[in-house]
């Protein structure tokens, strides 16, 4: 899936991250506030050409 970038037309890097992860002895949704914990990972998407970022929560 390729995903092009709203404000250049270039292409977007997609990644997600899992907030059940740890980092050292916490977990990544302690350091959330309490309205994002109910999301179970986090899409990144950014632009290659110019930078620009968007977020996806999801459940
Ligand atoms: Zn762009």
């Amino acid at each position: 899936m390729s995903v092009t970038c709203p404000r250049c037309g270039g292409k977007m890097i997609v990644f997600e991250k899992s907030l059940s992860a740890t980092v050292g002895p916490f977990s990544v949704k302690k350091f959330l506030p309490e309205e994002l914990q109910k999301y179970s990972s986090v899409e990144f998407r950014i632009c290659e050409s110019c930078g620009y970022m968007e977020i996806y929560w999801k459940k």
